[in-house]
């Protein structure tokens, strides 16, 4: 029962004298790069799905929002904050019946995608599974998840999956899709839209060190409602210059690294005590949370 919960795999099929463990029906979608990608991302999705149900049950008495455009969520974040951050992001998906997680532990030798969404029931649940330390990354990685499911890519008929295996964060342009243009529009749209890009576009022009790159996108968002991780990261898109876009976004982190922080927002709003002690510890292992009931 254990393994049909936490792999979506049907529990007839486990008690057949002669095991063969078949995957619950569900709709897939693979985003691959790669032609032969897609066993390995059935597997992922499974297991995104035994989590997602899990995380599902957690928020039970928070029925989830309907859809809601990126300015409309943009508005509604800086209603309250003061720029879209990482933090600020998952902390409304989550108030607003949207679970979030970062999958911290993913299985060794298995493929890791860069994240994905279930829909449970009415309810989708967003997994991050990219290792990244900077929260701008991981920000735009969340919007755009979040904006697959506004744009109503998951609504299959059953059990909706739908894997990212590699986003772009660093260069959009390679987008070939109308649902990743969509998304991605959704993110940008949410993370700052034509503010964000005239703002890294004021920025080129001067030969910058880490620390003055990070001081002018600092002093840039002064006065605007706009988060500097993000400033950074579009300057890199304009110049493409990388190695220094990296050092200046590490520069920048005064949080935790991005998954703890998006882990640490999930911590807050999971009702533990809605979770088996199994499940807890299934939890802990794929998200390094420790959650006491
Ligand atoms: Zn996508």
């Amino acid at each position: 029962m254990l393994l049909a919960r936490r792999l979506n795999v049907s529990l007839a099929s486990l008690q057949a004298a002669v095991p063969l463990p078949v995957f619950r029906e569900t709709t897939q979608r693979f985003k691959t790069v790669h032609p032969d990608g897609s066993s390995q991302l059935a597997v992922a999705a499974s297991i995104g799905h035994g989590l997602a149900q899990m995380l599902a049950n957690a928020v039970e008495h928070r029925p989830p929002v309907d859809s809601i455009s990126a300015a409309s969520l943009r508005q509604d974040l800086l209603a309250t904050n003061s720029a879209v951050s990482l933090d600020s992001l998952c902390g409304w998906m989550w108030s607003h019946g949207l679970p979030v997680v970062h999958v911290t532990g993913w299985p060794d030798g298995l493929r890791r995608p860069d994240a994905m969404c279930v829909r449970v029931g009415q309810r989708p649940v967003t997994m991050v599974v990219r290792k990244e330390q900077a929260p701008a990354r991981l920000a735009y990685l969340v919007a755009h998840e979040l904006g697959h499911v506004m744009s109503g890519h998951l609504q299959a008929a059953n059990n909706a999956v739908l894997v990212d295996e590699a986003l772009p964060v660093d260069d959009q342009r390679t987008f070939s899709d109308d649902d990743e243009i969509e998304a991605d529009a959704f993110a940008m749209t949410v993370l700052g839209g034509d503010l964000l890009l005239s703002t890294c576009r004021s920025l080129l022009g001067p030969r910058y060190s880490e620390l003055t790159l990070a001081v002018a996108a600092l002093r840039a968002c002064r006065d605007k409602p706009l988060d500097a991780g993000q400033v950074i990261l579009g300057w890199g898109r304009l110049s493409e210059d990388w190695q220094l876009t990296n050092m200046a976004l590490k520069y920048l982190m005064t949080t935790q690294s991005a998954p703890v922080v998006i882990n640490d927002v999930a911590k807050a709003h999971i009702d533990a005590s809605a979770l088996s002690a199994d499940g807890r510890d299934h939890l802990a292992r794929l998200t390094a949370m420790e959650l006491v009931s």
